[in-house]
């Protein structure tokens, strides 16, 4: 048996924010993790500002060799190739960045380990422990990814803890076995990616969108878009998401890979003999799709509580400042003795993420039903949108939530005031 002020299960952005932050506020984490560092993670490894800000927080050398500075975005939208620089707010840094999975979680890992986390590697957790009052009080741990662990090759293990952080990501097991069901009504995009080596295309400056994706079968649009991502090592990160069409149902995303990579220069190199390793992919589980965010001791964070953004499918970013947020509200319960005052700062927790992203969650949950689902990106980046500098900024800080708070420009004042507008969504509770 193993004892900590708070067990956080996941060593993802999420997970690795969290355990980071209560580190460095004193508390005593455990971070549990069933693979082992470095590991694959299917991602498009974009990082917008919003995302390099919680790199920041967490004092990351973003500096350091290995990372791919972004200007902006490209947006490619039939003969309209449009390029939006990221905005220069006082809030967020003016630049994004690119990373490969690979080694940016194991970054982020060994950063919460530097701030005094104690991280387990190779222990799957298998089932949150309960008291009497079906209270979390910490993890079983059963056959892990790797032996030599605790936890690990069919040794089970307990790890006790009055607090615990779900950050296992869109499998979301822990919050599954305290009965926290996913929303039904809210619909799951997935995504797929592959890397390519294309010397051409790996130094861009700009994120590249397509936003004119088709079905390989039908020619219909794909309510999604295609990304094309700079490594800065000779690779790009290729690959697309899409939420499920309300009449062409899901769509075959390999297919619908190479039907577009053909569409592209042969000089970009995005062929089959230029691929490094499979086309993988995963679920998306976007704008707030499991409740309640906080329940008996468990707060849920990142994929697991379906944090990702239902405006562009960015998740990191998501993951990383709920993390922060999370770890915020456990390092101030664990300050009040046991009892309903500690309760009520941890039920906080999903009062502020709300605050945060229900108003905009919920308009762009409207967006995903009403017009993304059915027409992708089409009606919204048309020909008149696309000319217009102004109207794609605004498209631009509207889909990637970047704007100062209190507004310092028209574009801030715009968005800031239609999202106000949006009626809050309750906070929903046990
Ligand atoms: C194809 C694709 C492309 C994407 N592209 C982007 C992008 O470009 N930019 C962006 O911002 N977002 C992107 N996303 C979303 C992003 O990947 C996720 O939102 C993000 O990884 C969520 O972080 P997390 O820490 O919540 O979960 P995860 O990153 O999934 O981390 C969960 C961790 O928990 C561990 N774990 C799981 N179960 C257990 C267990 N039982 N016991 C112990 N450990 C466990 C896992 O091994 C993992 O390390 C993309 C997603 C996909 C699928």
């Amino acid at each position: 048996m193993d004892e900590a002020e708070v067990i956080v299960v996941g060593a993802g952005p999420a997970g690795s924010s969290a355990a980071y932050h209560l580190a460095a506020a004193g508390v005593d984490v455990l971070l549990l993790e069933k693979t082992r560092f470095p590991r694959e993670k299917v991602c498009g490894d974009g990082l917008t500002p919003r995302a390099v800000h919680q790199l920041i927080r967490m004092g990351i050398d973003i500096k350091a060799p290995g990372w791919m500075r972004s200007r902006g975005m490209r947006w490619v939208a039939g003969e309209h190739r449009v390029h939006i620089d990221w905005p220069g707010l006082g809030s967020y840094p003016d630049f994004g960045l690119s990373r490969s999975r690979h080694d940016f979680d194991d970054i982020l890992a060994r950063r919460a380990v530097a701030a005094g986390a104690r991280l387990r590697e190779g222990v799957k957790v298998t089932s949150p422990v309960t008291d009497r009052a079906g209270r979390v009080t910490g993890v079983t741990a059963g056959a892990g990814a790797a032996a030599g662990a605790a936890g690990g090759a069919g040794e089970p293990a307990v790890y006790r803890a009055p607090i615990v952080i779900a950050a296992d990501g869109a499998s979301a097991r822990l919050a599954l076995a305290m009965g926290l069901q996913r929303d039904p009504n809210r619909q799951i995009a997935t995504a797929a990616r592959r890397y390519y080596r294309s010397p051409e295309r790996s130094q861009d400056e700009y994120l590249e969108l397509w936003a004119d994706l088709r079905y390989p079968g039908n020619d219909h649009y794909l309510p999604g878009y295609g990304w094309i991502f700079p490594m800065g090592d000779g690779r790009v990160n290729v690959g697309l998401g899409a939420l499920p069409h309300r009449r062409y149902g899901n769509a075959d995303l390999r297919a619908a890979l190479d039907h577009w990579l053909a569409r592209t220069p042969q000089a970009w190199g995005l062929r089959e003999e230029n691929a490094e390793g499979p086309v993988r992919s995963a679920a998306l589980p976007l704008g707030f799709n499991r409740h309640p965010l906080y329940t008996s001791g468990l707060l849920l964070v990142g994929d697991s509580g379906g944090m990702i953004s239902p405006w562009n499918g960015e998740g990191i970013a998501q993951a990383m400042e709920a993390g922060e947020v999370a770890a915020e509200r456990a390092a101030l319960a664990l300050a009040l003795p046991e009892g309903p005052r500690r309760e009520h700062v941890l039920l906080n927790y999903p009062v502020e993420m709300n605050r945060r992203w229900g108003r905009y969650y919920r308009l762009g949950n409207a967006a995903a039903d009403l017009v993304f689902s059915r027409s992708g990106f089409q009606p919204v980046l048309n020909r008149y949108v696309m000319g217009s500098p102004f109207l794609l900024k605004t498209l631009a800080r509207l889909l990637s939530n970047l704007t100062d708070k209190p507004s310092r420009d028209v574009i801030d004042h715009l968005i800031n005031t239609v999202v106000r507008l949006v009626p809050a969504p309750s906070v929903r509770r046990r």
